[in-house]
């Protein structure tokens, strides 16, 4: 079998071990592999991987040393042009062209919209492995860099209690996760944070300005509040500027962390999740599923409908949220 392996989306710690594994766990069974370069984008416009084997053939040693290095060596890419019946057109006819007989994206929920669609115009099997540091796809305890994500944040906020507390400030840390705030909650729990702004929870500023004097009068020297970027009060610069209005008891610092998030090199839990699932999904493939996403959940590797990753809005775990608000009294 000849498999077809891209990264898209945003790029998320794991994705090269996870690449890694889908090369080896198919070289190890006698399949070949071809490496798709920039995503979707590069799917549409032929980019393979530049290979002494052949067009775009990766082998073994083409993925030495890439277990450990954060980012993605085929490069990712947002692709709004793949999203037409025309895009999805070309990019059926370039995986035929390449003799594939069945596609790996490794991704978040808009790779899986895409190759869902990509499903009714190309007739090979597609099994996603899911690669985002949401961790907002449903079938799977955690996606592939998120633990990286979540880890690469608290260090952060670590280092921001120090001043927070020599200066008795309150810091609001925004965080990334899109429409999701599993990141801002995991985060905030790590970090010993004493709120968290999340999508999922609407808590107004008035509200979260009376708690912060509540925790004044705990005698708190510092309050560190994580932020989702997709939350309801429009991140951490515009819930300052309401918590400024309210009578804010400390002096108040933003930071956005950004794309840090996005890099560095991958926790181990990180390594063996991506490591399980690209060879889970080679298998699952020379079992002949498709449709599926090959993710872990409670220690086993199963297959969901790519479908039910992204059509419901993943919960938040309740009883971390309560669990948040008991440790910060
Ligand atoms: P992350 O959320 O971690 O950034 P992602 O995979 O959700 O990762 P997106 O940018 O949302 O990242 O999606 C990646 C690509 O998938 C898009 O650039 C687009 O090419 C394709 N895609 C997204 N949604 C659809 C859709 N509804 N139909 C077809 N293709 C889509």
């Amino acid at each position: 079998m000849r498999l077809g392996v891209l990264c898209s989306g945003g790029d998320a710690p794991g994705m090269n071990a996870c690449l890694r594994s889908v090369v080896r766990a198919a070289a190890s069974d006698g399949h070949d592999v071809i490496g798709i370069r920039r995503g979707y984008e590069g799917l549409m416009n032929a980019d393979f991987f530049d290979s002494e084997l052949g067009v775009g053939k990766m082998s073994p040693r083409s993925v030495s040393h890439i277990l450990e290095r954060g980012g993605t060596i085929l490069n990712s890419s947002r692709c709004p042009a793949f999203a037409t019946p025309e895009g999805l057109k070309v990019a059926a006819d370039a995986l035929d062209r390449a003799g594939v007989d069945a596609l790996i994206p490794i991704g978040g929920d808009g790779t899986f919209r895409g190759a869902v669609a990509l499903a009714e115009h190309w007739k090979g099997q597609i099994i996603g492995c899911p690669g985002t540091i949401d961790n907002d796809l449903l079938g799977t305890d955690a996606t592939i860099g998120f633990s990286t994500a979540v880890a690469t944040a608290v260090d952060c906020i670590d280092k921001l209690r120090d001043t927070a507390e020599s200066h008795e400030r309150l810091f609001l840390v925004e965080v990334m996760g899109r429409h999701s705030g599993h990141l801002a909650l995991a985060t905030a729990l790590a970090a010993s944070a004493e709120i968290a702004c999340v999508p999922e929870e609407i808590v107004d500023a008035v509200a979260i300005a009376a708690r912060v004097q509540e925790l004044r009068s705990l005698g708190k020297q510092s309050i560190i509040i994580v932020v989702a970027e997709g939350d309801e009060q429009g991140g951490a610069v515009a819930l300052n500027e309401k918590l400024s209005l309210a009578d804010c008891p400390y002096a108040t610092r933003t930071v956005i962390l950004g794309h840090i998030q996005r890099g560095g090199s991958p926790t181990a839990e990180d390594r063996v999740l991506a490591t399980r699932l690209g060879d889970f999904a080679v298998r699952s493939i020379v079992d002949g599923a498709t449709g599926m996403m090959a993710g872990e959940t409670c220690g086993h590797c199963c297959l969901v409908p790519l479908e039910d990753t992204f059509s419901t809005h993943r919960p938040l775990p309740e009883h971390q949220i309560e669990l948040l608000d008991r440790m910060s009294c």
